[in-house]
């Protein structure tokens, strides 16, 4: 098995909807985004995926999407309210969640998965230089 793997960062705001604790203050982090494609299989390049590519059609979706935007529940009207209010805003809402490291990598994931399919076989988020959530699907791992 061939597993090719590149990593994206991009700066991100969010806050944690109905959570006590630090988290549910407006805050930021660099994070990282691991991506993971395996394949028992090489192309006739020799590659599992061109990691050029990967980076333009992943890496390029990751920076307009998510860098530099606030990364938001949708059910957090009051988070919603504030940055509606504001002249330049970058806003990617979880329509029904928050925006844990969890769900962005599921998130990613399927989106990784809508452009190489079955290739894809993990991704990580990593919220901290410490801490990451992973998110795969065992039936294709
Ligand atoms: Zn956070």
């Amino acid at each position: 098995m061939f597993t090719d793997r590149v990593e994206f960062t991009f700066d991100a705001g969010h806050r944690l909807y109905g959570y006590k604790g630090k988290c549910e203050t407006p805050h930021g982090h660099t994070f990282k985004a691991e991506v993971m494609l395996s394949s028992e299989k090489i192309d006739q390049m020799g590659f599992v995926v061109d990691f050029l590519e990967l980076g333009h059609k992943v890496g390029k979706w990751v920076e307009e999407n998510w860098d530099h935007a606030f990364l938001a529940n949708g059910q957090d009207k009051e988070m919603l309210r504030a940055l509606n209010s504001l002249t330049d805003r970058r806003v990617f809402i979880f329509p029904d969640e928050n925006p844990t490291a969890e769900v962005i990598a599921r998130y990613l994931y399927n989106h990784v998965r809508s452009v190489y399919g079955p290739l894809v076989s993990r991704v990580r988020i990593w919220e901290t230089p410490t801490e990451y959530a992973e998110y795969s699907e065992a039936s294709r791992a």
